[in-house]
């Protein structure tokens, strides 16, 4: 088996593995008991939210833990509204969020509020003199992805933000930041944001646990209510075995991934694809900013095919978010690329055990694809 598309999932690590099934089996005390049993875990959940602050410069009161990116993205949306709605009613995103940021959107538009959507240039960046012109001295809340899941571009966030900043007169900053998460080095107090939101399946945790960063004085409201559990913004017992693994997978990232081994599989997959489809017209999309993923277009083969091809060769890559379940990416398309490179698009997502050879095969039953068609 070749698994080629870790943007969409990521093996747990063993060590994950481990703390989670020793924590269900012995340390199952519910965090809010006050007896010893329960103060174990409360305290394993405070050691939790160490680790992931520490990861992007923030301090542990400043990390509330979810359900997943999806639910911190929710929070972060509706928790500022649910303050400054009564304020203004103008928010700015982007046509390139995955799409627990749009759904939110097009919900939000349906209850009323006025939505700028900014489309990237063909490289899949924001400009910020763009995105500057959008923002009012009325505008409640700007959620711009830090990294395209899609194709891999980076914004300058930083940038993003201080204009923001500087015109509106009270709203936020939100960043999806999963893709950039533990990959590439985040300071949120340099980046001066006030949200940010993050997934412990991304980088080799478990799934469904996620974190939300929120700013020290950023006032939102919670998005689920009931018990007064991590300071009232998430009521909820928390899952501390999963809370514990994400806190795990953080804390050795670094030492299990190497990624200088990943910019030398991104060059080697463009290098060997140019190789040996450039007859074909072989293109890349997107700005791979962040070199963990590649999305390109090898237009005589529609991704549907190529999917199935592969996986019949035990090879597994995307067409678009794992999210979007099939349907053609609209990250690809809102490049302004014409449909039949949109309808050819795969995302090949590399981990620390892809090799050269993993890369070898995949060119090989590409190269099947693109024979059926000839
Ligand atoms: N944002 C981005 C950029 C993602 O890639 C994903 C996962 O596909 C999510 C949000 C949602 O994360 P989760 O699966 O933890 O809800």
């Amino acid at each position: 088996m070749i698994y080629l598309d870790n943007a969409s999932t990521t093996k747990p690590f063993l060590e994950v593995c481990d703390i989670v099934y020793e924590n269900m089996k012995v340390g199952f005390g519910n965090p809010s008991s006050v007896h010893k049993i329960g103060r174990n875990s409360l305290d394993l959940i405070l050691e939790s939210k160490k680790i992931i602050a520490k990861k992007i410069s923030a301090s542990p009161s400043e990390i509330i833990f979810t359900s997943g990116a999806t639910e911190s993205i929710n929070t972060a949306i509706f928790g500022t509204l649910g303050k400054l709605a009564k304020r203004g009613n103008h928010i700015i995103t982007t046509e390139i969020e995955h799409s627990a940021t749009l759904s939110s959107m097009h919900e939000l538009k349906l209850r009323g509020f006025e939505i700028d959507y900014i489309k990237p240039d063909i490289n899949g960046h924001i400009n910020v003199m763009e995105f500057e012109k959008l923002v009012r001295e009325d505008t409640i809340l700007a959620s711009i992805i830090m990294v395209s899941n899609e194709i891999g571009s980076l914004q300058n966030i930083k940038k993003l933000n201080e204009v923001f900043k500087k015109k509106t007169k009270f709203g936020f900053f939100h960043t999806d930041a999963v893709q950039g998460f533990c990959k590439i080095d985040i300071n949120v107090s340099d980046l001066g944001i006030d949200l940010m939101s993050v997934s412990g399946h991304k980088v080799h945790g478990p799934k469904g646990i996620g974190a939300l960063y929120i700013r020290e004085n950023t006032n939102i409201k919670p998005l689920i209510f009931g018990g007064s559990q991590q300071s009232d913004y998430r009521a909820g017992t928390e899952n501390v075995s999963g809370i514990l693994g994400f806190a795990k997978a953080v804390e050795i990232y670094d030492e299990k991934c190497d990624k200088t081994h990943i910019s030398s599989l991104n060059a080697y997959l463009k290098e060997t694809l140019v190789g040996n489809f450039s007859k074909y017209g072989v293109q890349f999309n997107g700005s791979d900013d962040v070199k963990n993923i590649v999305n390109f277009s090898i237009p005589k083969i529609k991704s549907e095919v190529a999917l199935r091809v592969l996986e019949s060769h035990e090879i597994y890559v995307s067409a678009s978010s794992a999210c979007n379940k099939g349907k053609l990416s609209h990250i690809v398309k809102a490049l302004g690329l014409p449909n039949h490179i949109v309808d050819s698009a795969l995302r090949v997502s590399f981990y620390t055990e892809n090799t050269t050879n993993d890369i070898d095969k995949l060119i090989d039953a590409l190269k099947i694809c693109v024979q059926m068609f000839e």
